[in-house]
């Protein structure tokens, strides 16, 4: 009898006791190969020596101190780590370290709002955001959400936010349109919706640089972001990158955005900054909007408890040492290319997936029932989270979700494999994943 509210009541999840680099281990010696760094958290996978000696040795200093008395030495290090590594066009901004990914949403949303009242522009209350994004869990952040499946049992307490379409090529792309062109046509549809709502009332935008849990890694058109961050800045409106999951070397750049050549007014990173060992996220302020607080209030109006937490910053400060001194960014575009490579040899011909995407070691396929119409299976045979079994029976941990079509159908597989993975770990995934996806549409057709 558990007294765990687990996310199954009826199947409560094995019990792990020990991880060893990219394998989990739990209590019945089962061995599982952690494919999605549990939700693209483990980018060092599970026993890095050095974070875990950086978190005790800072535990032994002090763990905790608030931050409304005092500041500590990993905050103030990984705050300027964490600033001077930003896009170019950032700036000597600041940076404030919070507990999850959640949290750094609704910081960043606040602080957008900060930003225009210290302006004097109180009329900037609109948010605008993606359909089918995913933001997190908390009530600000599911309502920035644009899953539908997610947002619909709390869509009564959700605020309003103006949804605009994904930039999903793959979805929804023209038949005639190439990704530039879809890009092109994605931003002319948010001017046309700025003009109808009025610019001068919009706060922020809110964007995934690379899309995540909810739509599976579609990538952004070349120039789209930039071409974001010029209408943003023409009309006055802040720009928020989410970079919880894609962000912290995922997709072979410290920063997503930095492989775009953009930068965001706010960028919001968790998951791999910790990667596991300490939860942390950290909220990365341009110079223009911390000098629009300085010279305002000079008060950051909203704080949580947790915040400078001591002993996660040293944890982060140490996952972001190994990411420096290891060379993972580099290892992250070899792996990422040969994960790539391997997908497409075993699924670019199979006739149910659709479409195999990401970047680095963030990769996603699209399973449909029909390749040609690009027909999603019925939501309701639970074909994702049946893979998802299975892979666990293969020995693979990967990460499914539902709804990349329309909010409800639509099955994909994500993939995150750890930075740190050898090239013999990168080649087990995919053949244990096919066994899965077999065994899943087998049963599907049964
Ligand atoms: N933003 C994105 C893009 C995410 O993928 C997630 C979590 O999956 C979050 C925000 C929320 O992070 P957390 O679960 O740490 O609150």
């Amino acid at each position: 009898m558990t007294h765990v509210f687990h996310r199954d009541l009826r199947a409560p999840p094995p019990e792990i006791v020990h991880g060893e680099g990219a394998w989990l281990v739990d209590a019945r010696g089962r061995r599982y190969l952690d494919a999605c760094g549990g939700a693209a958290v483990s980018c060092l996978g599970h026993s890095d020596a050095r974070v875990t000696a950086a978190v005790a040795a800072q535990m032994d200093r002090v763990s905790f101190s608030h931050s409304g008395f005092f500041t500590n030495a990993p905050a103030e290090a990984l705050a300027r780590r964490l600033v001077e590594a930003a896009p170019a066009g950032t700036g000597a901004g600041r940076a404030m370290m919070v507990g999850s990914g959640s949290e750094a949403m609704e910081a960043a949303l606040k602080l957008a709002r900060q930003y225009h009242l210290e302006r004097g522009e109180p009329e900037r209350t609109r948010i605008v955001a993606r359909e089918g994004s995913y933001h997190g869990n908390t009530l600000g952040a599911l309502a920035v959400g644009g899953h539908a499946g997610r947002r619909a049992p709390y869509d009564p307490l959700l605020m309003q936010i103006g949804h605009v379409g994904a930039c999903h090529f793959y979805r929804f792309a023209h038949a005639d349109e190439d990704s530039e062109a879809f890009g092109r046509r994605r931003v002319a549809e948010l001017e046309a919706r700025l003009a109808e709502i009025d610019p001068d009332t919009v706060a922020a935008l809110v964007i995934e640089p690379v899309g995540g849990a909810t739509l599976g890694t579609p990538t952004p058109p070349a120039g789209h972001l930039r071409d974001l961050q010029e209408l943003c800045d023409r009309h006055g409106i802040l720009l928020i990158a989410d970079e919880v999951m894609c962000g912290m070397g995922r997709c072979g750049t410290l920063y997503a955005m930095e492989a775009e050549g953009a930068h965001a007014d706010i960028t919001i990173v968790a998951k791999g900054l910790g990667a596991g060992y300490q939860p942390i996220a950290a909220v990365i302020v341009s110079e223009r909007v911390v000098d629009a607080v300085e010279q305002g209030s000079g008060q950051l109006w909203n704080g949580h408890t947790y915040m400078s937490h001591a002993a996660a910053c040293a944890g982060a400060l140490a996952v972001l040492d190994a990411i420096e001194v290891d060379g993972l960014l580099a290892r992250v575009q070899t792996s990422g290319e040969r994960l790539r490579g391997a997908l497409e040899t075993a699924f670019g011909n199979h006739p149910h997936i659709g479409d195999i995407r990401g970047r680095g070691l963030f990769r996603s396929i699209e399973i449909v029932a029909d390749r040609t119409t690009k027909a999603p299976f019925d939501a309701k045979l639970g074909l994702a989270p049946r893979i998802k079994a299975l892979a666990l029976e293969e020995g693979l941990m990967c990460y499914p979700a539902q709804g990349c079509a329309d909010g409800t159908a639509g099955d994909h597989v994500l993939l995150a494999p750890p930075y740190t993975c050898s090239d013999a770990e990168i080649d087990e995934i995919t053949p244990r994943l096919a066994r899965a996806v077999d065994r899943a549409l087998t049963e599907a057709r049964a």
